[in-house]
């Protein structure tokens, strides 16, 4: 099902006009609007009159969260703060939050982009959606939130947190779609499977998962223990929160809602635009925002574009499924290793949960690299020979994916702490040392 087929299936050319005229629409709001947008194009020696294609968006300079926190908390805003009528912040990974100012029609946008996603993963008016990513000023909860009543379905407000309760209450009601990041999916499975009540009995068939990287590994593991099919959902707070992109039944890629969300892919070095299937980072310009539009953000997400028509019948751009951001890349004695490597090695394994703590450190000049992995009861024992076994096998697999050998700490199942949020797998001690 396709809930705008007009803009989802679109042609190519005029997907073009749209987003020229919209490109051209939002810089003279940002240029009469926003005094650190129209400086920055004056020193850059551009004006609105130069932008008269979407071709034209590279004679425009970059922003990044840096500019966020520079004139936060509102000095981006291109819209009077009577017309504000929310705000919202990032969930702050990587430093201080940001805050960002969304209209009412910023709103109805955010409302439109989630119905579409919903809509592509079969929801609609008869299902039940549990959302279970946090409420407040975190972007999931609301945005998924006012996606499901958008397409008509019901949902059920949980918010994130109180476990027991979430899984009484999907087998209560008999919740369809499960929406979370895909971590807290996976603690809610391992609860589902230690509850009083069998699979069968839950209605659960969809998951509706994103706010963090999760490898197809990870993928296979959720549905294979709650008996669903899951789905990825992008988005970024700077942006829109959840709804920027979502995949289709094919899961070839992110389908991503281009006429509101301009994406480009550079060259995160040398700031250069790289061709299509080039993988690079991901730079946004919002086509229509009010609040707080945002011109060439650069979001730190790596991956490439694809814009062939998908076999679903959508045209909308596909970008490859995000596995990392610039900054979650550790380099760990000179080698590069982004935490989803360790994550679809530990999946494929037999053995292991799929939760694991990576902590990098430096003792004697040399880097140290230590994973600690949770064995599976069943394969979980006092004999010290059996359990060096398995710790050569995880070792020599992750070293034969990252390029070097990791030092392994076998724990027993459940001793690593879960997350009801966006989880955090690593610990960069260096970082405190230099
Ligand atoms: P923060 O940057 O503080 O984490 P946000 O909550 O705005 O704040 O998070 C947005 C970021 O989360 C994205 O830039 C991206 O790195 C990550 N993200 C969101 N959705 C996905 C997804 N489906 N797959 C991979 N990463 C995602
Ligand atoms: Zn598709």
């Amino acid at each position: 099902m396709i809930w705008n087929e007009t803009v989802e299936c679109m042609s190519r050319e005029e997907m073009r006009k749209l987003q020229s005229l919209r490109l051209k629409r939002v810089i003279e709001r940002v240029y009469h609007n926003c005094e650190p947008y129209r400086k920055r194009m004056q020193a850059a020696g551009v004006t609105p009159e130069d932008i008269k294609d979407i071709k034209d968006i590279v004679k425009l300079p970059f922003s990044s969260k840096k500019d966020l926190r520079d004139y936060y908390p509102f000095g981006l805003l291109s819209a009077p703060m009577s017309e504000i009528v929310r705000v919202h912040a990032s969930s702050g990974t990587t430093g201080k939050p940001i805050v960002v100012g969304l209209t009412n029609n910023d709103l109805a946008v955010w409302k439109e982009v989630g119905a579409r996603c919903l809509t592509a993963y079969g929801l609609g008016q008869n299902d039940i959606v549990q959302v279970s990513y946090g409420y407040g000023l975190f972007t999931g909860g609301l945005g998924a939130h006012s996606a499901v009543e958008n397409i008509g379905a019901t949902v059920i407000p949980m918010s994130s947190g109180n476990t027991q309760k979430q899984i009484m209450m999907m087998h209560d009601l008999g919740v369809k779609a499960l929406a979370a990041t895909p971590s807290y999916a996976m603690y809610l499975a391992e609860a589902m499977e230690s509850s009083p009540y069998k699979r069968e009995e839950f209605n659960l068939r969809v998951g509706v998962f994103g706010a963090e990287p999760w490898t197809e590994a990870m993928r296979r593991e959720i549905e294979a223990k709650m008996g669903i099919k899951a789905y990825d959902i992008y988005g970024l707070t700077e942006i829109m929160g959840p709804g920027v992109g979502y995949e289709c039944e094919c899961q070839c890629g992110t389908h991503l809602n281009e006429d509101h969300f301009y994406p480009e892919i550079i060259d995160p070095e040398t700031g250069e635009p790289l061709p299509e299937g080039v993988e690079g980072e991901l730079v946004f310009t919002t086509l229509t925002k009010e609040g707080m539009p945002l011109i060439r953000f650069r979001t730190r997400d790596l991956t490439a574009l694809h814009y062939e028509r998908c076999s679903c019948g959508r045209t909308l751009v596909r970008m490859d499924k995000i596995m990392g951001r610039c900054d979650d890349m550790l380099i760990i004695r000179g080698v590069n290793v982004f935490p989803s490597q360790v994550e679809s090695v530990i999946c494929e394994l037999e053995e292991f949960e799929p939760f694991f703590f990576i902590t990098v450190d430096r003792v004697n000049n040399t880097d140290t690299f230590e994973i600690m992995v949770e064995v599976k009861q069943e394969y979980y024992t006092d004999d010290m020979r059996s359990m060096m076994e398995l710790k050569k096998k995880i070792a020599h697999k992750i070293q034969s994916v990252v390029g070097i050998q990791p030092d392994i700490r076998l724990v027993e199942p459940r001793t690593i702490e879960r997350s009801e949020g966006k989880v955090k797998r690593v610990l960069d001690k260096r970082v405190f040392k230099n």
